[in-house]
């Protein structure tokens, strides 16, 4: 099973890309909703992070995001730490999901992929941090251009998500499904 990362920042249409491969019957993991979804239910992962954390994490066993988020936020080590715990349970929790699947290949969508540890091969949409900003901002409107900008900074560089690629889609002008197309044809005759 060939297993295909998509990754870009805030608002380059990884969900969008990730949708067209859906269209052509291609499972896709959304890293990031599991993630969630494992830190709110994954019982041993709840208790890591109480460990870390304090019982305040949860409250009557719902996660307590502004509380974590307030911890966490100038605590670059404990990010670390928490991250250090629920990327593993994600991981893992991808592997068993990959098992159930029997495609020629599997998409994994996640906004931050720092090595290819888990994937076989990258693809990184990229569009234009104006276009980012613009297309975020029509999509989430209770988000201010400051607050994307600063989201922008803090993310990984174009650099940075290019020299991990093996595959750029261009999300700049509208014509994704032909790029997609020609990427899923590769796949499919491996
Ligand atoms: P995030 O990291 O914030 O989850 P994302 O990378 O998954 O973002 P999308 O949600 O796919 O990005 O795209 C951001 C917004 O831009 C969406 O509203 C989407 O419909 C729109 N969009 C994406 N690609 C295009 C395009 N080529 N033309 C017009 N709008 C687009």
């Amino acid at each position: 099973m060939i297993k295909v990362g998509i990754t870009g920042g805030i608002g380059s249409g990884k969900s969008t890309v990730a949708r067209i491969f859906e269209v052509l019957d291609i499972p896709v993991y959304h890293a990031d909703d599991e993630a969630k979804w494992l830190i709110a239910n994954d019982k041993s992962l709840k208790i890591e992070i109480i460990k870390l954390l304090g019982e305040e994490a949860y409250i009557n066993g719902e996660y307590n995001r502004s509380y974590v988020s307030l911890k966490v936020f100038n605590d670059s080590d404990l990010l670390q730490r928490l991250n250090s715990l629920v990327h593993p349970a994600v991981a893992m929790h991808f592997e068993n999901w990959v098992k159930s699947k029997t495609t020629p290949y599997i998409i994994k969508e996640a906004a931050i992929v720092k090595s290819k540890s888990g994937i076989d091969h990258l693809i990184y949409v990229h569009a234009s941090s104006e276009k980012r900003v613009e297309r975020t901002l029509k999509r989430d409107n209770f988000r201010t251009r400051e607050a994307v900008l600063k989201i922008i900074e803090s993310q990984q560089t174009e650099d940075d998500f290019r020299a991990l690629a093996d595959f750029v889609i261009d999300n700049e002008s509208d014509l994704l499904i032909p790029q997609v197309l020609e990427i899923h044809k590769k796949f499919i005759s491996f």
